[in-house]
């Protein structure tokens, strides 16, 4: 076995949510860098495949894309001149994928995952383009995973139809407040501006940090220092002409209603336990649909609370654990970033069935994923007696 080669101090600092998961270290980064994939296809699924990826390390892309207008625009976050700019680390070439020796992810749209109505589709397939990074990440990094895009979760989750379902507008004349623009908030927030989403409000008070671009992937290393908002925003705008609106702040007891005020519905990706109890709060109380998820090492969790049609967070999860951040956890845990990737798609995607009144919503239901066990799995949760939150007697 060689010896792993050694990392700079900007690597350490870029990877270390990953080299300290259980397992990975120098050595699972090393063979990242020397790994080279052969991304297939040119639609949504494999562009955001193919930024995780380069976000975390994989040393050579080769991409099957025609130049077109999008890839020369560096500010466009699914173009190759962004994809390139993303990690110096990593070089991009696009060129017809062979049918060679390198490990190849399928991912063209002819190979059949596209059948939603059309503002479903972008999110979907931005889920399945995370899937299939998190599955060549982990096969990589611990010689486990599948073949990308054979664990693809359902869309309607095998789940009983619910009694009633409140009637949203519809995506183009929605407003969707996305609380967090990290890990979650991210590809959540670029897959409801590839659906059309009519305004997204940005909410977060962090500026982008080197330790961000494995997972964060509206960011570049020209970015550091500035607001994140800010940033996503400008990416955002290249998106379809999205209507972002920046809002540098954090969610607290005294602002909530204030920032979740004119929300039809709201994505909650931010990394405090605590905001997203906050948050259920709120959005129960306001009568707001919210699609909350959680991320941690190689596994996510997904929920949609749709007040007055099943469970709420603080049903199924009763109260904050004390000292209640995940960020700290995260940085003593670790994440791999397109496990977080699946988990803001995953969200998008719901937040979108209920804009839409389609399929069957994780309502009443919890998603539970483990990218390197290759594991998922849908409970059914129930409305709590005595639920705070659902009678009524949060402060918020
Ligand atoms: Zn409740």
């Amino acid at each position: 076995m060689s010896r792993p080669p050694s990392l700079s101090e900007d690597q350490v600092l870029r990877y270390s949510r990953q080299i300290i998961l259980p397992g990975f270290g120098a050595r699972g980064q090393a063979a990242l860098g020397s790994a080279q994939i052969g991304v297939r296809g040119e639609g949504v699924a494999a562009r955001v495949a193919s930024l995780y990826l380069a976000a975390a390390g994989v040393g050579r892309l080769v991409l099957d894309r025609e130049r077109g207008d999008l890839d020369g625009d560096p500010d466009h976050p699914l173009s190759t001149a962004f994809l390139a700019e993303l990690n110096p680390d990593v070089g991009a070439r696009v060129d017809r994928v062979g049918e060679g020796a390198d490990p190849v992810i399928d991912l063209r749209e002819e190979h059949g995952f596209a059948a939603p109505p059309a503002p479903l589709r972008p999110a979907r397939a931005a889920l399945v383009g995370a899937l299939a990074a998190t599955e060549a990440l982990c096969r990589l990094a611990w010689g486990r995973g599948g073949e990308p895009g054979t664990l693809v979760p359902a869309l309607d989750w095998g789940l009983p139809p619910l009694p009633s379902l409140p009637t949203l507008p519809p995506p183009e004349a929605a407003t969707v407040v996305v609380l967090g623009a990290g890990g979650l908030g991210c590809p959540a927030a670029l897959a409801l501006a590839l659906a059309g989403v009519g305004r997204i409000v940005l909410v977060d008070s962090d500026v982008v940090d080197l330790s961000n671009l494995q997972r964060q992937v509206l960011y570049l290393p020209r970015d550091v220092g500035r607001p994140k908002v800010e940033c996503a925003a400008e990416r955002l705008s290249r998106v379809a002409g999205a209507r972002v609106v920046p809002v540098r702040a954090r969610l607290d007891r005294g602002n909530a209603a204030e920032l979740l005020a004119g929300a039809d519905l709201v994505i909650e990706g931010s990394d405090s336990l605590e905001t997203k109890f906050l948050v259920n709060d709120a959005c129960v109380r306001a009568g707001v649909p919210v699609a909350i998820a959680g991320v941690i090492r190689t596994e996510a969790q997904a929920i949609a609370i749709v007040p007055g049609a099943g469970a709420c967070y603080r049903c199924v999860f009763h109260a904050p654990p004390p000292g209640g951040g995940i960020e700290a956890v995260c940085a003593r845990e670790g994440v791999l970033g397109a496990v977080a990737g699946v988990a803001g798609a995953a969200q998008a995607q719901e937040a979108i069935k209920l804009l839409l009144g389609w399929g069957r919503p994780l309502a009443s239901a919890m998603w539970l994923f483990s990218g390197r066990d290759r594991f998922q799995r849908v409970v059914a949760a129930s409305r709590r007696p005595g639920c705070p939150a659902c009678g009524g007697e949060t402060r918020v």
